[in-house]
């Protein structure tokens, strides 16, 4: 996962979703909504396609789903499902992009404590204050969050809802990534020529499944070759978490 900028939509796009989300609460009231059959031929119109497109877009070139950043971002997701959230089935900012196996898995599932969401809505919040990674597997988990001495709530729901922890092809793709940025490192660490902005452009170009979030914010600072850079190039190192934080 990695934290995404949510774009603006279009003015068309912005004032369709609001009359059909009108339209949606009035036929609530009335007791007449049937909430797939209203989904379903909002979704079929040229505005929605647009709307998943700004969504894809919001994903860079490769268009990777907002969850597990492996696969393809192929539909509309609810991130309050619209079954039980119908009042913010049309609204902008409720809607994110998933693939399918994403999709299915999450389902109507909406974790709470309560009150509050135990789910990461990575257009909200970024995803690795609540996630950790496994280097050595390839498995993502929740964090240990020290300030209540247990692992992040939010973490461990997001990872059993999309089986972020059990899904061999997430694992490969993951740590194919992992292969590829500790390369870039241990090339800078053999030959240190290159500039700290030079160093993050090649990180951020190979960095498919946003393990820079885990290295820059996350625990994988403690983990080689990101140790050593750290250790061996304080400037540098401030210096890319520096630039990251800021493109955030
Ligand atoms: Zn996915």
């Amino acid at each position: 996962m990695r934290r995404v900028k949510r774009l603006p939509l279009g003015k068309k796009a912005v004032a369709y979703l609001g009359r059909c989300q009108k339209n949606t609460n009035r036929k609530a009231e009335a007791g007449v909504l049937d909430i797939e059959k209203e989904w379903k031929s909002a979704r079929k119109t040229q505005t929605m396609q647009a709307v998943l497109k700004t969504l894809q877009k919001m994903m860079g070139s490769r268009e990777r789903c907002m969850y597990c950043l492996d696969s393809h971002g192929s539909d509309i997701e609810h991130f309050r499902p619209k079954a039980l959230h119908h009042k913010r089935m049309f609204r902008w900012r409720n809607l994110l992009l998933c693939c399918t196996e994403c999709g299915r898995l999450k389902g109507n599932r909406f974790p709470t404590d309560g009150k509050r969401p135990l789910l990461i809505d990575p257009t909200k919040e970024e995803p690795w204050e609540h996630l950790d990674f496994i280097p050595e597997t390839g498995h993502i988990k929740a964090r240990f969050d020290p300030r209540i001495n247990a692992w992040s709530p939010k973490g461990e729901k997001t990872v059993e809802t999309l089986h972020l922890d059990r899904r061999e092809a997430l694992e490969a793709g993951y740590l194919k990534t992992l292969r590829r940025l500790s390369r870039i490192i241990d090339n800078f660490l053999e030959n240190p020529s290159f500039s700290a902005s030079h160093l993050l452009e090649s990180l951020s170009a190979d960095d498919e499944h946003g393990l820079l979030g885990w290295i820059f914010i996350g625990t994988g600072q403690h983990h080689p070759p990101f140790k050593d850079l750290r250790e061996q190039h304080p400037l540098i190192w401030e210096k890319c978490m520096a630039d990251f934080s800021i493109n955030r």
